[in-house]
């Protein structure tokens, strides 16, 4: 059933006692039609009525959500569950304003392990989805994610490889370096039984469960077994097994003594800033934690807590029998059912008051207050940033969006350039992007950065101008873009450039210097003379730190080409070497690896390599292995490309 009430006509209070006390879903909308909140109750016209009821409960939603409310809609539902159910689709729909929304778990980082193919090993995934697979996580760093793994593969040394490499090395009759250093059992040379394999697999799924207890028990077990049959070896293989597993296990902390898997939720605010800790307990264990942080929310905290639990286990993240909470849910005995139903036996959602889970709970709480206490600092610190880089760079007001550019190239070949994005002080890795420079003569600094920002400002549409551009060059870059905006007769976009300043300039007085540190050029739209900052100062080091991510950025694209085009072509991609060249190369040298090793007087001592080109393919190699090659006269084009050298 739908009941619709518009304020005034008959009145939306008058709508409200007529709304029915059955279960179901409310939707309040705004002027423009929009929906503002989706909200689910046992009563419906009681959980209604408690928005209007002057000097109601001081939820935080009443100041901000109710005098913007112009019409109500509700949907009956035949039991509380099923309400949930619908508020959730609702608010996946209409993304009302005043819900809390969880990032999506593809955002989040697991492992993944398909047990049913041959040979399983752990993958790393952004999606947890509904097949055959057994996913662990989220994990909220890909930091902790590969320690994870690292440790993994030590105790259940799996193999690393995708099925075409364990193929490959099957048909070669020799494992991979993955072996030779104890990391992988080999099953592509089948050094290791089909059972063998299985038995591994299971212990590192015991392990990620928490279940280190049972894991060592069968290990032993199975230690004995081998000893008894005098196979000492695998005996040994075992103990060792053993000890590295009771090794990670005590660096866990044990925070019960009852065996029980919890998930413990505690919930920390301030006025709109909403955290929300979650603890990992397996078997007593304390395994690990993240928390989620909620901006802008106006919403009361059990309401917050509510949606979130939902939201957090409506993926196939694996549930545990008891889940705590610091707040009263409304609809617990619905949400405990749902979880009963989709794991197939007991899940229970308490409140506790006392004792042991008490003390988890506080421990929750504690972690929730400290993250968001960071949280708070780190925006305090990022609007102290902001204004700091209003006065520096001389901007109307402090810069949100900030677009940093920057372009890299090999000696003039595979030219490119990257994008990065921050966003309120912080990478908006979604906004990042990289571009293949398509028209732009190769080693032409400014062309590229012409090119590159005429792609993007051709998006303004559907991607709004940010409120800076910093581009990683000098003058020459900002004058090449600054053309490109009156060009496009694009105005209004702030633009600043960041250069190191060339090697053996003269050093200045007024800027400090660590030993080896070159200075930083600011150059600025209309200011004649480049601004020499304090190199320690908030503004200067946040402009370094973005200067860096978009060179990091670009870096990483530029070895993904590599890669692609292969080892083979490198050569090809020399300045001034040709087939000739590169035959004396390699026929003199007999292979790339011995050519990327060989010394400058090496090359020049080759038939046909004449002393420039030795110069040359040195410092080419040098360059694409990252090495530093100490100061030079900068080629046409230089390794990597960046900035011209500052005038
Ligand atoms: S040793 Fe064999 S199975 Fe293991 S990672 Fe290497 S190729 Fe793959």
């Amino acid at each position: 059933m739908s009941a619709r009430a518009r304020d005034g006509d008959p009145g939306l209070e008058e709508q409200v006692r007529e709304l029915p006390t059955e279960p179901g879903v409310y939707l309040f909308k705004g002027a423009d039609d929009r929906v503002l909140y989706v909200g689910k109750a046992q009563s419906l016209r009681a959980r209604v009525r408690s928005y209007f009821v002057k000097g109601g409960d001081g939820r935080h939603q009443v100041h901000f959500l109710v005098p913007r409310i112009r019409d109500l809609e509700v949907v009956v539902t035949s039991s509380v569950k099923e309400a949930l159910l619908l508020e959730n689709q609702l608010i996946k729909k209409h993304r009302p304003r005043f819900n809390v929304r969880l990032r999506d778990d593809k955002n989040y980082l697991a492992l993944r392990l398909d047990p049913t193919v041959p040979y399983p090993r752990f993958t790393e995934t952004r999606r947890f989805q509904r097949d055959r697979a057994v996913y662990f996580g989220p994990y909220t760093s890909s930091g902790a994610m590969r320690e994870t793994l690292s440790t993994l593969q030590r105790m259940f040394p799996l193999r690393t490889c995708s099925d075409a490499g364990l193929e490959s090395y099957r048909r070669r009759g020799r494992p991979c370096i993955e072996h030779s250093i104890g990391r992988c059992v080999a099953p592509c040379c089948r050094l290791i039984s089909d059972r063998d394999y299985r038995n591994l697999v299971d212990g590192a799924v015991l392990f990620l469960r928490g279940r280190s207890r049972e894991l060592i028990g069968s290990l032993k077990r199975d230690m004995d077994d081998s000893s008894a049959r005098e196979d000492f070896e695998v005996a040994a293989r075992l103990r060792d097994r053993i000890d590295a597993i009771e090794r990670t296990v005590e660096q866990q902390s044990m925070v019960s003594r009852h065996f029980v898997d919890r998930d413990v939720f505690g919930l920390a605010r301030d006025d709109t800033h909403v955290e929300v800790q979650v603890l990992y307990v397996r078997q007593g264990t304390l395994l690990g934690g993240d928390h989620h942080a909620f901006n802008n929310v106006r919403i009361s905290d059990e309401e917050v807590l509510a949606s979130f639990l939902f939201q957090f286990y409506s993926s196939d993240r694996e549930l545990p029998r008891e889940v705590l909470v610091p707040e009263a849910i409304e609809a617990c005995g619905a949400l405990a059912e749902l979880w009963s139903e989709r794991s197939g036996r007991a899940v229970r959602l308490i409140r506790p008051q006392r004792g042991e889970r008490r003390r988890l709970l506080e421990m929750a709480g504690r972690n929730a207050r400290l993250a968001l206490a960071e949280r708070m600092r780190r925006d305090r610190s990022s609007e102290e940033t902001a204004r700091e880089l209003r006065q520096l760079l001389r901007l109307e007001r402090p810069p949100r969006r900030i677009e940093c550019y920057d372009i890299s190239h090999l000696s003039g070949t595979l030219h490119v350039a990257s994008r990065v994005v921050f966003l309120d002080g912080k990478p908006d890795k979604n906004a990042y992007r990289r571009y293949k420079l398509r028209e732009s003569p190769p080693g032409d600094d400014y062309a590229a950065m012409r090119e590159v920002l005429g792609r993007r400002l051709a998006t303004l549409e559907r991607d709004p101008p940010p409120d800076l551009i910093l581009l990683d060059g000098g003058k020459g870059h900002l004058r090449a873009v600054e053309a490109l905006l009156a060009d496009l007769a694009i105005e209004g976009i702030p633009l600043a450039a960041l250069a190191k300043e060339r090697d053996g300039a003269a050093p200045n007085p007024r800027v400090l210097r660590h030993a080896g540190s070159k200075r930083e050029k600011l150059f600025l739209l209309g200011v004649k003379d480049p601004i020499l900052p304090d190199p320690a100062g908030a503004a200067m080091l946040f402009l370094q730190r973005l200067r860096d991510e978009s060179h990091r950025f670009a870096i990483r694209y530029h070895r993904e080409l590599r890669r692609k085009a292969g080892l083979r072509s490198i050569l090809d991609e020399i300045p001034g070497v040709g087939p000739k060249k590169r035959r004396a190369l390699l026929r003199g040298l007999g292979s790339l690896e011995a050519v990327k090793r060989a010394s400058e007087d090496e090359l020049r001592a080759l038939a046909g390599i004449s002393s420039a080109d030795a110069v040359r393919i040195r410092r080419f190699l040098a360059s694409l292995a990252g090495l530093e090659l100490g100061p030079a006269a900068p080629e046409p084009g230089g390794t990597r490309g960046s900035h011209d050298p500052v005038e």
